[in-house]
Order: structure tokens, then sequence, then C-alpha cells
């Protein structure tokens, strides 16, 4: 007892008792009918530190050990010690929220660095797309599409990246991820490629593809097959192809809206 006051500044007394209101912790008795001391919750005997949370303010009696040392649940330490406890249970929390949003974040650096590596395989590069390019692909489609994307678009651009040219990658790129999941999605979906593909060769403005696209989807979805039109498309020209997509459209789904497919 006595080892223990001496251990302890007047400051640091005043403080607890302070905090305690100068109330014995224990019992409830306030100075000046009792005579406080501050009691090591934790003995010193045992290790117990100075600490302002290992001390609180007890009455000579209380602190003697006649009597059983439970603190009270309106001791200011109790609440005290209940709000470390939801501390330190709010930091546990952030600390896995922290953690989640890094390796959040690790993964999108990793998917960033998958993107950028292929498209160094693919292609000779100049110029690499921008970290908010990536990010805005990514955004739109899937990685998995992205990577499948990247080599087709690579060939498209002759393998080389030059700078006026990011721009478009980007979006070619986007599309053709588009592309490889619908196609994933809805497998009728691939043949619409090698028909865009067939009818290339005829040349003619790209401004129809979309619409092929459209129409050919529109088939697809009322529940037809488009495989025959991989054929026939060879040697046709975009507009001989939609005129005629369009009316086998408007044969086999006539409640579908074809009326702005052509111009
Ligand atoms: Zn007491």
């Amino acid at each position: 007892m006595q080892r223990k006051r001496k251990s302890l500044s007047d400051k640091t007394r005043f403080e607890i008792f302070k905090r305690d209101s100068f109330t014995c912790q224990y019992c409830g008795k306030m100075a000046p009918t009792v005579v406080l001391e501050c009691d090591h919750i934790d003995p010193v005997a045992n290790g117990g530190s100075d600490e302002m949370m290992n001390l609180v303010t007890s009455c000579e009696t209380c602190n003697s050990g006649k009597r059983a040392r439970l603190l009270s649940d309106n001791a200011v330490l109790t609440k005290q010690q209940a709000e470390l406890c939801s501390l330190a249970e709010r930091r546990k929390q952030l600390l896995f929220l922290k953690q989640w949003r890094d390796e959040l974040q690790k993964t999108d650096n990793e998917a960033f660095e998958f993107v950028r590596n292929e498209i160094e395989t693919e292609m000779s590069v100049e110029f690499m797309l921008s970290p908010k390019h990536i990010k805005t692909l990514l955004k739109l489609e899937n990685l998995k599409y992205v990577l499948m994307a990247i080599p087709i678009v690579a060939r498209r651009f002759n393998g080389v990246l030059i700078e006026d040219d990011v721009r478009q990658f980007s979006q070619t790129v986007s599309r053709f991820a588009t592309y490889k999941r619908e196609e994933e999605e809805q497998p009728e979906y691939r043949h619409i490629g090698f028909i865009i593909g067939a009818l290339k060769k005829r040349g003619g403005s790209n401004r129809w593809v979309p619409r092929i696209v459209d129409v050919l989807k529109q088939i697809v979805d009322a529940g037809f097959s488009i495989e025959g039109y991989v054929k026939w498309a060879d040697g046709r020209t975009y507009y001989q192809f939609i005129e005629q997509a369009t009316k086998d459209l408007k044969e086999i789904a006539p409640l579908t809206e074809v009326s702005d497919v052509l111009d």
C-alpha cells in the first residue's frame, strides 16, 4: 500500500479522483466522508502499470482488501472500459474495412496490369493507354472480356498502337469485349462477327455495322438461327444484307419493330 502511494504523483492521484468525482468506485462513498486512495486494479505486484486505465479511486476500506473489489456498473472506469471495448471493436472493424479496400485496390491494380501486359504482348506500343482509359474499360466490361478483345483489336490496328489511335483503340476494345460477353451469354451471336467479316470484303461504310448487329440480334432473340447468313453474306454489300435481313425479320417476327432498321 505504502509503496503504491509513493509510486504515484499527487498530480496523477488528483486526475484519478477528479475523473471518478472523488467517489470510491467500489462502494460509492465520497470524500470527505471517507479517505480516498488510488487503487491499482491490476496490482503493481502483478506488473500492473500506473496508467490511468489501471487506476481507480477507492476508499481506504475498499482498498484495504476487506471487501470484494468489484467495480460498480456506474463507475467511470467501467464506462470508460466499455467505451474502450467498443472503440477497440470499431478500430477492428475499420481495420477490416481498410484491408478489404486494400484487397479491392490490389485487385484493381492487378486487373490494370493484366490489361497493360496484354496490350504490350499483342502490340508494338508507342503510346500506352492512360490509367484513366484502362479504368474506364474495366468499368464498362469485365476483365475477362477485355483481355479476350485485346488480341482481336490489336490485329485490326496492325499490331501497332500510336498516340493518335489510343482513343479509338480503347473504344474498339470496349465494343469487342461486349461482343465477347454477348457471345458467351447468347452463343448464336457468334455468327455476327463472321457475317460482318464476309460483308466487309465488298467494302462500304462501317456505319452499317451497328444496324446489321441490331437486326441479327433481333432475329436471334426471336428464336431463329443466323448461321445460314454466314455463307449468304459472302459477296454481298452491307446494304443488300440489311435489306434481306430486315425482310426476313419481318416474316419471322412480324410484331418486331423494324421500321427504324432501314433509313
Ligand atoms: Zn469504498
